[in-house]
């Protein structure tokens, strides 16, 4: 099978289990709940996947994308091999020629020539050794990771409310709260398993959920209530809240005079009628504020990635401190984490703000930890955060940057302009798991790094649970570990006696001793318990939870021990610019994860969403002359993509909304981080990725056309095209303007062909001596193309009939499932309304008759939604 996919299927009971091998417990790769997986190696890079049922993340539960986190360890596209340039290198000579000219670049222009970008996919080992070597003996700030993009803003918060970045609560919170408040979080599809651990709550409970989104999410579609808020609107709708809690006469004053700083006038001075939204949305949002005091905030990405997002956080934390909702069962503002490890990273001091170990950059401080590590040359000040880096490198006052881990050709805002700093850099190194990233075509040394399965180490989660992460696979090729790498690097440097590592036990050992440090500056983050480890207990180490249920319970960590109300105001959020009359907010997939490097490699996972969509409302359709499945390219002052159109009444009027994880190996002009601005929060260096004024325009291709083919084509110029995965190839989508050469684009074989000149309709089938399909185009310029689906299952067939090949279609028709909803089963849409239409009116009995939503659930919202665009007479039909 070309790039060594795997098959997916169900979980291995474990009588199922190939005999004499044991299920490794470990984490998952993706999102911030931090599931706990069992792994069973089935054979060579095949890896069977299961929740771990003793792990208090996720109690046995994953969603879709780590239940196919098998199909997604094979070597496809794997960097195996130091290159320098285009040539492969050894190790020594990378990293010798890396060193000479970090040490060149530092002796012509000082440490703040160079810079770190880091990741959130990194394990804290390898993050403590990259900010040890950048912080503590290169000298400069300048490590800064992409977690920066996603959690920045609530770390600032909650620097700014407590004095230390502690996420009060933890996912027990949300089981025993009786409201739960999401905002700004597509909770369905981000952070599917505490999506179900709330419906399990709502089930078991009756726990009210209120989601504060612009968007109609199928996480608001289930809500008790949704507040359909501008762009940036949250600070105006939680001050509204605040007063109205004032005037309800629902502040917990005591708590506010024994634990509470409050700028003078600060609560009083809130209006109770600017609200953002219509009256009674507000009064129904607020009669159930006021109802029910166990109440969990929930924040993500909607909220944080704004130019106001620090103090949409304090906006949040400030009802909860006001009302004394905090530091008890089931209550507290909680942001949720998008990266498995981004808490780890800022344990650690993954970001360019903070030191190491919840530590900032006062004398004291770097004395302490200057001395701790024995340190040479501890940097002054903090670093450049990612925006301002890649200015930075930009302008050229960074010459040296080493990128781990991650991908901000496609990942920062103003895409471009970060591609062409990217370009202009001196020196470029990009350690990967991937040979062929965005970034990586840009470096001029990449470095070949271990991937999810082979790595050894800790991550943290949201709820500042630590888990290991261990290695299931052996290392390919001669791919290394990441601080590994670092460490050599540093010998190079000249520094090999501190980081003489020889695992990452040592390491973890290392940071957990020197949060002596964080508890001596009175913070609460405290791993001294765990800085006597040995191998065997590191290796054995249990999920655990640094800092208990409610660990500000006792005191804040401001000097006088108590949090901080902050005086927030609503700003504008608008970004005025008539020639960008629209809003752009970018968003995630259920089914895909950051820039697809891995989930994009998954046939299962691509099911569910194989185009980026613009999800535009029908009123801008009209007005802007779109049409439901054409192309559109949106503008902004940063640049264009093109997608393609969905026409939906989820969005509001005025607002366009794109994914954000499509690049330029999955689509041409699709990266929609081309579009927001590099517009940061002035307190945490956030970008705002979601209210970006932007322009829309329909694009008139003069053919459209569809390619099933086994290996990846060679395209040629084409106005648009975008490929996702099925079993056994690819399936592109491809529009132009110019004629097409079919010639160019498809591979050597027995062609058939028919054409209908009158229509513009070509269809060409290239098979192989044996007759099996390698490749069939079907293209038109006026009519209607065949369905994919069955074209796609033809590369798995043996042999394919020439005249069904070319109709695209089998001569005895089947039914047509429809767009795919339960990737676990291959359910699709239409399979899910006829089963509806035959009498299964609940999302139970859709899952007896169709299997849909019986394995992760991840789909289970969207059963509901298919279940309410029923029309009654075909429910009381079948009734
Ligand atoms: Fe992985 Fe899904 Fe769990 Fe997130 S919710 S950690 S993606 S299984």
């Amino acid at each position: 099978m070309p790039g060594g996919s795997t098959c997916s299927a169900p979980p291995l009971s474990a009588s199922e289990r190939p005999e004499g091998v044991e299920a490794i417990r470990t984490t998952c790769a993706y999102c911030g709940v931090g599931c706990g997986i069992r792994a069973t190696v089935t054979g060579d890079r095949s890896v069977r996947i299961e929740g771990d049922a003793d792990h208090p993340a996720n109690f046995g539960k994953l969603c879709s994308k780590g239940t196919h986190l098998g199909e997604t360890v094979g070597l496809e596209g794997r960097l195996l091999h130091p290159m320098i340039g285009q040539s492969r290198a050894g190790w020594g000579e990378a990293l010798d020629l890396a060193a000479d000219r970090m040490r060149q670049t530092i002796a012509e222009h000082g440490p703040d020539a160079v810079a770190f970008y880091v990741s959130g996919q990194l394990l804290t080992e390898d993050y403590y050794v990259a900010n040890k070597l950048m912080k503590g003996f290169i000298g400069s700030g300048n490590i800064d990771t992409n977690s920066r993009l996603c959690m920045a803003s609530a770390a600032a918060a909650h620097n700014r409310a407590f004095g230390e970045d502690v996420v009060p609560c933890t996912y027990d919170d949300l089981d025993q709260a009786d409201l739960i408040l999401l905002v700004g979080s597509n909770t369905a599809w981000c952070h599917p398993v505490i999506w179900q651990r709330i419906e399990a709550a709502r089930t078991a409970r009756g726990t009210k959920l209120i989601v504060i989104d612009p968007r109609r999410t199928e996480t608001a579609e289930q809500a008790d209530l949704h507040v359909t808020i501008a762009p940036d609107g949250d600070v105006a709708l939680f001050n509204a809240l605040l007063a109205e809690m004032r005037c309800r006469g629902l502040l917990n004053k005591s708590y506010l005079a024994q634990h509470c700083d409050v700028p003078s006038g600060y609560i009083d001075s809130l209006a109770t009628n600017d609200f953002g939204v219509d009256h009674p949305t507000f009064a129904a949002l607020a009669d159930l504020v006021a109802a029910y005091p166990r109440m969990v905030t929930l924040f993500s990405q909607g909220a944080n990635q704004s130019r106001s997002g620090t103090d949409k956080g304090n906006a949040i934390i400030n009802l909860h401190l006001a009302t004394g909702r905090i530091n008890r069962p089931g209550m507290g503002p909680f942001s949720i984490t998008g990266q498995p490890n981004a808490m780890g990273g800022r344990e650690v001091g993954g970001l360019a703000n903070t030191l190491a170990c919840h530590l900032g950059f006062s004398a004291e401080e770097r004395a302490d930890v200057a001395l701790f590590w024995n340190a040479p040359n501890i940097c002054a000040e903090p670093g450049l955060k990612a925006v301002d880096l890649f200015r930075a490198v930009h302008d050229g006052r960074v010459k040296f940057l080493w990128v781990m881990a991650t991908n901000p050709a496609v990942s920062m805002p103003d895409a471009d302009f970060v591609r062409e700093a990217l370009a202009r850099c001196e020196t470029l190194v990009v350690s990967d798991v991937i040979a062929d990233t965005d970034t990586a075509r840009l470096a001029h040394i990449r470095l070949p790094a271990l991937a999810w399965g082979e790595k050894d180490g800790t991550v943290t989660n949201s709820e500042r649970r630590i888990s290991r992460q261990r290695a299931l696979l052996p290392a390919p090729g001669e791919a290394r570990a990441d601080w590994a790498i670092l460490c050599d690097f540093a010998g190079r440097m000249g520094w090999s006696e501190s980081f003489a590592f020889t695992s990452p036990a040592d390491i973890f050992r290392e940071f957990a001793g020197m949060t002596a440090l964080s508890v001596q500056h009175g913070k609460v983050l405290d791993l001294t318990a765990l800085a006597g480890l040995d191998y065997t207990a590191y290796a054995e180490l249990e999920p655990l939870l640094w800092g208990g249920a409610h660990p500000l319970g006792r005191r804040f960590i401001h000097p006088d021990g108590k949090a901080r109300l902050i005086a927030v105001s609503a700003q504008s959020g608008e970004l005025a610019d008539p020639a960008y009359p629209l809003r752009l907010n970018t968003g995630r997939y259920r089914d895909q994860w950051h820039t697809m490097t891995r989930t994009g490699l998954s046939p299962t996972l691509s099911q569910h969403r194989r185009e980026a969509l613009l999800e535009v409302h029908p009123a801008d359709a009209a007005r802007y002359g779109l049409a439901q499945g054409g192309l559109a390219s949106v503008s902004t002052r940063a640049g264009k993509a093109i997608f393609r159109v969905e026409i939906c009444d989820s969005q509001r009027q005025g607002d366009l909304c794109v994914p954000m994880h499509w690049t330029d190996s999955f689509a041409s002009g699709a990266r929609a981080n081309r579009l927001p601005l590099a517009e940061t929060d002035p307190h945490s260096g956030q970008p705002g990725f979601k209210n970006t004024p932007a322009n829309v325009v329909a694009v008139h291709p003069s053919w459209r056309a569809f390619l099933v083919c086994r290996d990846d084509a060679n395209l040629p110029g084409l106005l648009w095209w975008s490929r996702s995965r099925i079993k056994h190839g690819w399936l592109y989508e491809l529009a132009g303007a110019a004629d097409l050469d079919p010639a160019g684009l498809l591979p050597d074989g027995q062609w058939l062909e028919a054409a209908d000149l009158k229509h513009g309709m070509r269809r060409i089938a290239v098979q192989g001596q044996d007759g099996a399909l390698l490749a069939a185009l079907y293209l038109t310029r006026t009519g209607t193309l065949p369905p994919r689906e069955w074209a796609s299952e033809q590369l798995c067939a043996t042999t394919g009939s020439g005249p069904e090949l070319l109709a695209g279609r089998p001569a005895v028709p089947v039914p047509d499932r429809g767009p795919v909803v339960c990737v676990c089963h291959g359910v699709g849409s239409h399979t899910i309304q006829s089963a509806a239409c035959a009498g299964a009116t609940t999302i139970d009995e859709i899952a007896k008759a169709t299997q849909a939503g019986t394995n992760c659930g991840s789909c289970r919202p969207a059963i509901v939604r298919l279940l309410s665009e029923i029309p009654e007479p075909s429910l009381e039909a079948a009734e």
